[in-house]
């Protein structure tokens, strides 16, 4: 038993001494193919890297003619994935096979056949991981196909659009031997493979049917960037790879500063993970960068530096490098060697939510993104002219209507728009550089008001609240109380609204006792476009006197602005401004909301005012006319 013992574990170190002498180690699973139209790469994904790494570095590319192709072998691969076979229209690239050419020795074959003009001798190969990787060329298409570059949608990495945009490609076939209709579980598995690359597809099962699917709209095709390379460059860091970079919004970190860019669907080359460079190496500065695979399919690059903020990423124009830089250090001049003006300008609102704005350039251009809590810039480095008058006018009184354009010396055109926090930003570059598109998803506010438009006939309803009521009497002088005034010129104001054609809603409309969280759920349930609430002020002195107008959410602020404007039109009295305030009611409602103190109780003159018929009719006038002029801008 003993020797038995001994004689198997010298076999065994026998085998694992002398095995690659005899044999070629373990054959590559080949899972499955796809094709990315999007940057033109064949990818091919293998279960597990290859036992042998050098396994895979000398493939050849092998060119025919009559049709125009090319094939190459993976020796020692086994095909676990199903056989493929697609057949592509309106591209340069025909049909894309993959097989088990042999078995015994193993190898698998790729063949992929092109347009009879098309110049295969730029193609390359590349294998990273055990996945191989094809790239074919730039595609020859217009700018109305886009790569996403800039996404803040953490939710969703997977593009899902891609193909949906493109004109390029609108039929894949994926042929066999019968013409049983696909069923959906096999749709799903492809959809999944597409969407999913890297996981194993199915075990291995082949679809025997056959299925034409437009892409454009089912299938989805996840755009991958492959890093092989990061270096110092100018005092910056020059990160490039294989495939369409895409960046998330850059944020901070303290102790010590750092400024992190999350590379979203990238994979980094493994030799080049977790190593500390750095940005100086002449030592003009002491920042470093490192770049990570923080997740599975995400890249991080962390720069270490005392200002943080400084540093800006640069967009190249074939959309497949990101130059991060100190902005005190870049120098323009060497950002492109071409010059580009503004065409023309698009706007489009995709839904009430959505808005988007098309940038059109005359030659590729290099830009930058920089997204703060407020504000959303780019700076177009070697855009030089712009017809500002026609850009104006395309705005209008659009989403972009604050979308402004300046001309820098040296630098270009910087653009830049205020816009909320929580608004998410997505932008996307042409492929051939000559377009930007800017996506906005606006904060939670629209999603309230797109529920009320797809309910259909409700449009534009506004929730009035009479502030106080029943027990609760508000601020009272002689004899007079708030939570009367209140309510008579809520009822004016409703009265005014449903004679042009408004809905109104009420959160009380008699002389009852209304919790403010009452008040808050019932506006929430009316899904309104906005809340308007109405009070009177008080103040222990007997002085002040005027109209102040509430807001608390910043896009509640026009809203303030427009009904303030006409309260102090129609009414002779202190204008006290526009006031940021925390009021639960206009703070806990999801609409555009303001508070209305329509005037000081607590003054003489003006409380004999307020009960007047003259004051209650022009500020209900105002607050009518304000809510009007608002819905109609919108
Ligand atoms: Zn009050």
């Amino acid at each position: 038993m003993k020797r038995i013992f001994f004689l198997i574990t010298l076999f065994i170190i026998f085998i694992q001494t002398f095995l690659p002498v005899f044999a070629e180690g373990e054959p590559l699973k080949i899972m499955s193919l796809h094709y990315d139209d999007s940057s033109s790469i064949v990818y091919l994904t293998s279960k597990e890297p290859p036992s042998d790494p050098k396994a895979l570095s000398d493939i050849k590319i092998v060119k025919l003619s009559n049709p125009n192709r090319i094939y190459f072998d993976i020796e020692n691969a086994v095909l676990i994935g199903e056989k493929k076979q697609l057949i592509f229209e309106k591209s340069n690239v025909k049909e894309i096979r993959l097989a088990q050419f042999e078995t015994n020795p193993d190898i698998v074959r790729v063949v992929i056949t092109f347009e009879e003009d098309f110049d295969t001798s730029k193609i390359k190969l590349f294998s990273i991981d055990g996945n191989i990787i094809v790239q074919i060329s730039k595609p020859q298409i217009g700018n109305d196909y886009f790569n996403t570059i800039y996404d803040e949608n953490t939710v969703n990495p997977i593009y899902s659009n891609i193909v949906a945009n493109s004109q390029f490609i609108q039929k894949v076939t994926i042929p066999a031997s019968s013409q049983v209709k696909i069923p959906a579980s096999v749709m799903d598995d492809i959809q999944r493979a597409f969407e999913n690359s890297t996981l194993p597809n199915t075990d291995g099962k082949t679809y025997d049917s056959t299925v034409s699917v437009d892409i454009s709209s089912k299938l989805k095709l996840r755009t991958k960037y492959f890093i092989d390379q990061y270096l110092p460059k100018d005092g910056g860091l020059l990160v490039s790879g294989l495939g369409q970079i895409t960046t998330a919004k850059m944020f901070y970190l303290k102790e010590p500063n750092r400024t992190v860019i999350d590379l979203p669907n990238a994979y980094l080359e493994k030799d080049i993970r977790n190593k500390e460079i750095n940005l100086c190496p002449d030592g003009s500065c002491k920042d470093t960068a490192k770049i990570g695979q923080f997740e599975y399919n995400k890249a991080r690059i962390v720069i270490t530096s005392d200002k943080p903020d400084k540093y800006m990423p640069i967009y190249s124009q074939d959309g497949q490098s990101l130059f991060v830089i100190d902005s005190d250090k870049l120098d323009h001049t060497q950002l492109a060697n071409n010059i580009s003006n503004i065409n023309k300008v698009f706007v489009r609102k995709i839904d009430s939510r959505t808005n988007e704005l098309i940038l059109s350039f005359s030659s590729p251009v290099v830009h930058s993104i920089l997204r703060t809590d407020n504000s959303l810039n780019f700076f177009l480095f070697n855009v030089k002219s712009y017809n500002e008058m026609d850009i104006i006018k395309t705005l209008g009184n659009s989403y972009y209507k604050q979308f402004t354009l300046s001309l820098l010396p040296k630098i270009g055109v910087r653009a830049a728009m205020p816009i909320n926090k929580d608004d998410i930003v997505k932008v996307e570059q042409s492929l051939d550089s000559k377009a930007l598109k800017i996506t906005i998803i606006r904060t939670q506010q629209q999603t309230k008001t797109e529920k009320v438009l797809k309910k259909g006939a409700i449009k534009d309803k506004v929730v009035l609240d009479a502030g106080h009521g029943g027990s609760d009497y508000g601020a009272i002088r002689e004899g007079i109380n708030e939570k009367d005034i209140t309510l008579d010129i809520t009822q004016r104001v409703e009265s005014i609204l449903r004679s042009k054609g408004y809905k109104t809603a009420l959160t009380r409309k008699k002389d009852t006792y209304v919790s403010l969280e009452d008040r808050v759920t019932f506006s929430e349930e009316e899904t309104p476009e906005i809340f308007v609430s109405i009070h009177v002020n008080s103040a222990v002195s007997e002085s002040p006197s005027g109209i102040e107008t509430h807001y608390y959410h910043d896009y509640s602020k026009d809203l303030a602005k427009v009904v303030h404007k006409h309260l102090m039109k129609e009414v002779d009295t202190n204008d006290r401004g526009l006031v940021k305030s925390k009021f639960y009611v206009i703070n806990h409602t999801t609409v555009p909301a303001i508070l209305c103190e329509i005037g000081f109780i607590s003054n003489d003159k003006e409380r004999n005012e307020l009960v007047s018929e003259k004051r209650k009719k022009a500020t209900a006038k105002a607050i009518a006319e304000g809510i009007i002029e608002y819905l109609k801008d919108k």
